[in-house]
C-alpha cells in the first residue's frame, strides 16, 4: 500500500523547486496532485507529469484560493493534504533600514497571507472528513534569525510557524493535523536567483551549514511526504527542522 493512495494533496508553488520536488514524490507515493501557481507553463508542466490538476491560481487572493479549493472538492470529492508553500524571497539585501514598505508588504501577502487563506479555505473541507493534513513551509531563519539581512522574509516566516502552532493545537480534536516545515538553504532557483546577484551572500550563509552543503529540494520533499503521511500521526503544531543543521551549530 502506498502512502497517499487514494488522497489528494493540493500544493502550492508546484511549478518549482519545493513544491515540484514533493509533487513528484507524493505522485510517486499513489497521490492524486493538484499544483497550483501562478506560472502556467511550470504549474501545467507539473501537473502533465504528476497526471493530476492544475489550478492557475496568485495564492494572495482571497476569491482564487477559495475558488481553488472548491474546485478540488469538486473534481475529486475530497482534500487530504494541503502543502501551503508559495513563497517569494525579497529581491536583494532587506535590512529594515533600507525596505520600503510595499516590498515589506508584498512579503508578507505572498510568504504569510497566502498560508492563512489556503488553510481557511482547506480546513472545512479536512474538518468535515475527519482528518486532514496541512503543511506549511516556514524557514531556518523564523527562529534563530539570518546572518544575512531580509527582515521581511524574517518575519513572515515567523508568523507561519505561529500560525501553524495556534491551528495544529485549535483543530487537533478534528482529526487534522498542522505543522510548519522549516527548510535549511535549498538549491532552488529562489535561491540560486538571490545568490547569483550577490555570491558573497551564498558563501556566508554555506559556512553556517553543518555539512558544508545546501539542500536538494528532493530532500524536502521526503519530509513533507512523512509529515503530510499517516507515518506523522501523532505529530501536529510542530516546527520539522530540515535545515542539515543549521539552527543547531
Ligand atoms: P521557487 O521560487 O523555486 O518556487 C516557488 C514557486 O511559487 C514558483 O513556482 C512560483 O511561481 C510560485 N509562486 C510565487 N508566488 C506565488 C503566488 N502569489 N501564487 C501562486 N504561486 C506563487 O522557491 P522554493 O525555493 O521552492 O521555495 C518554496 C518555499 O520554500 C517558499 O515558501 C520559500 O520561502 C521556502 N524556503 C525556501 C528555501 C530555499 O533555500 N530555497 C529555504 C527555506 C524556505
Amino acid at each position: 500500500m502506498q502512502r497517499f493512495e487514494g488522497r489528494v494533496a493540493v500544493i502550492t508553488g508546484a511549478g518549482s523547486g519545493i513544491g515540484k520536488a514533493t509533487a513528484l514524490r507524493l505522485a510517486s507515493e499513489g497521490g492524486t496532485i493538484v499544483a497550483v501557481d501562478l506560472d502556467r507553463d511550470a504549474g501545467g508542466a507539473v501537473a502533465k507529469e504528476t497526471g493530476g490538476l492544475f489550478i492557475a491560481a496568485d495564492v494572495t487572493h482571497e476569491e482564487a484560493v477559495r475558488a481553488a479549493f472548491a474546485e478540488v472538492k469538486e473534481v475529486y470529492g475530497r482534500v487530504d493534504v494541503a502543502f501551503n508553500n508559495a513563497g517569494i524571497s525579497p529581491p536583494e539585501d532587506d535590512s529594515i533600514l533600507d525596505t520600503g514598505i510595499e516590498a515589506w508588504r508584498k512579503v508578507q501577502e505572498v510568504n504569510l497571507t497566502s498560508v492563512y487563506l489556503c488553510c481557511k479555505y482547506a480546513l472545512p473541507h479536512m474538518r468535515e472528513q475527519g482528518k486532514g493534513a496541512i503543511v506549511n513551509t516556514a524557514s531556518f531563519v523564523a527562529t534563530m534569525g539570518a546572518a544575512t539581512s531580509q527582515i521581511s522574509y524574517t518575519a513572515s516566516k515567523g508568523g507561519v510557524l505561529a500560525m501553524s502552532r495556534e491551528l495544529g493545537v485549535q483543530f487537533a480534536r478534528d482529526g487534522v493535523r498542522v505543522n510548519a516545515l522549516s527548510p535549511g538553504p535549498v538549491n532552488t532557483p529562489l535561491l540560486k536567483e538571490l545568490f547569483a546577484k550577490d555570491p558573497e551572500r551564498a558563501q556566508r550563509r554555506l559556512v553556517h551549514v553543518p555539512f558544508g552543503r545546501f539542500a536538494e529540494p528532493e530532500e524536502i520533499a521526503a519530509a513533507v511526504a512523512f509529515l503530510a503521511s499517516d507515518d506523522a500521526s501523532f505529530i501536529t503544531a510542530s516546527n520539522f527542522l530540515v535545515d542539515g543543521g543549521i539552527s543547531g551549530a
